[in-house]
């Protein structure tokens, strides 16, 4: 019975998909971990991170994000293994071959709370991708002294190369080249600032939602928790209110539609590789 439906939901989507012309596509964190990264898995971290695990008894990529290092080597020892992890991984999974295809040449906008940044690496442009919690490959002064942002990918390879005993060393520790300060990752948190880029990008956005009225819209959601408030809840309520649209969400085991919004809604309750497998091809 719950095949059935299941089956009815998938038929439905596709058909909707098939024929929008305009696509808003919101990812979490469940989209990141069928992707192979997960930041909260302890049992990855203790595979691939043993000796921070061993050294500072931290569980995961994310608490090692959010961990009050002695000093910067360690710090920066850390955050470049997540990022030559984060950012140098191949990106051959069907599941964002299958987001390609779904994407097609319609008019699209990504707005996601990845920090891995695979969009922009998959090639869709910055000015369609709102980045709620920033992204892993940028670095800004942590007074901010300005909203420069700087990229880590040149200086990944050299850090790793220098690592010991969870370390890296001092010449290598990313200053900021407006005041000398030390950088940071420019991801959620207290240092966060909100730069031209996506200053931008939000603009783009709002220009993209209001050519949305009228149109065959589409918002597809993958892998956002039931209780996300910054992606989920602002789809739910451009449905609830009354916008002309389909609200897709693909969720495996955590789903659910706000009431009030279900005749515009299609549940998909199922991973989301296999669902878009189906849902493209
Ligand atoms: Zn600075």
């Amino acid at each position: 019975m719950q095949s059935e439906e299941l089956q009815k939901n998938l038929d439905k989507a596709k058909e909707k998909l098939a024929s929008a012309d305009m696509l808003l596509i919101g990812t979490g964190k469940y989209l990141d971990a069928e992707l192979g990264y997960d930041p909260f898995d302890p049992d990855s971290f203790e595979r691939d991170f043993p000796e921070f695990k061993d050294k500072f008894g931290i569980n995961s990529i994310m608490e090692g994000l959010n961990y009050k290092f002695p000093d910067e080597g360690s710090r920066w020892a850390f955050i470049s293994k997540v990022a030559k992890m984060y950012r140098f991984s191949e990106l051959n999974s069907p599941i964002l071959e299958n987001i390609k295809k779904l994407i097609g040449s319609r008019d699209y906008f990504i707005i996601t709370d990845s920090m891995i940044g695979i969009f922009n690496r998959m090639g869709y442009p910055l000015d369609h991708i709102v980045e709620i919690n920033g992204n892993l490959g940028d670095i800004q002064c942590h007074k901010p002294c300005t909203d420069n942002l700087y990229s880590i990918d040149d200086k990944v390879e050299a850090m790793l190369a220098s690592q010991a005993e969870c370390s890296i060393s001092d010449d290598l520790l990313p200053k900021c080249p407006d005041c000398g300060e030390m950088m940071v990752p420019h991801i959620s948190g207290k240092e966060f600032v909100t730069t031209d880029r996506e200053f931008s990008a939000e603009m783009e956005y709002q220009k993209f939602m209001f050519q949305a009225y009228g149109k065959n819209f589409v918002i597809l959601e993958l892998g956002v928790e039931k209780l996300n408030r910054t992606i989920k809840e602002q789809f739910m309520n451009l449905v609830y209110q009354d916008m002309e649209c389909t609200y897709i969400t693909i969720n495996d085991g955590d789903i659910y539609i706000k009431p009030g919004t279900r005749s515009k809604s299609i549940a998909i309750d199922s991973n989301i590789g296999d669902a878009l497998e189906y849902l493209a091809n």
